[in-house]
């Protein structure tokens, strides 16, 4: 069982009230061997909400340390710290070992996030829920990681 970005599945979940549709993720879903998250939403962050970014990124930063802030400066850590928290719950509760997750979100970024700047500029590092699940040694790789092709995932 996969727990995978619901965005990817098609759910309007996406901080601008759309989705990030990934076919693969989809077929993954759609045959049963995938379960839907949205950390935003699960840490109680409204959809459509204000798009946030992590200011303070460092690989060295633990959860507590991480600062995110929306980008009329409110500071939402809170709600992305609890939303990672729920997903980690959901995903030992099922004994989930693998995580498909949303390239580049502060919450779900795998390989990339975005600077702090709200400038579109991206930086190497992880997404609160998905550094959380690697924490806790849960395999965590992102959409652009499964190269379109679905074999040895179905
Ligand atoms: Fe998608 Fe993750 Fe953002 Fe939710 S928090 S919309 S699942 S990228």
């Amino acid at each position: 069982m996969y727990l995978i970005s619901a965005c990817l599945c098609g759910v309007n979940c996406k901080y601008n009230g759309a989705n990030n549709y990934n076919e693969i993720c989809d077929k993954l879903f759609s045959s049963g061997k995938a379960i839907l998250v949205c950390p935003e939403q699960l840490g109680g962050l409204p959809t459509p909400r204000i798009p946030s970014e992590i200011i303070n990124y460092s690989k060295e930063n633990s959860q507590k340390d991480i600062t995110i802030i929306n980008k009329n400066g409110d500071n939402v850590s809170k709600e992305f710290i609890k939303g990672a928290q729920e997903v980690l719950n959901i995903a030992k509760k099922l004994n989930i070992k693998k995580a498909i997750l949303k390239e580049g979100s502060p919450s779900c970024g795998v390989n990339y996030i975005y600077d702090g700047n709200f400038s579109g500029t991206k930086i190497p590092g992880m997404g609160i829920t998905a550094k959380i699940l690697k924490e806790a040694s849960i395999e965590v790789i992102s959409e652009k990681d499964l190269g379109g092709n679905i074999n040895g995932y179905i």
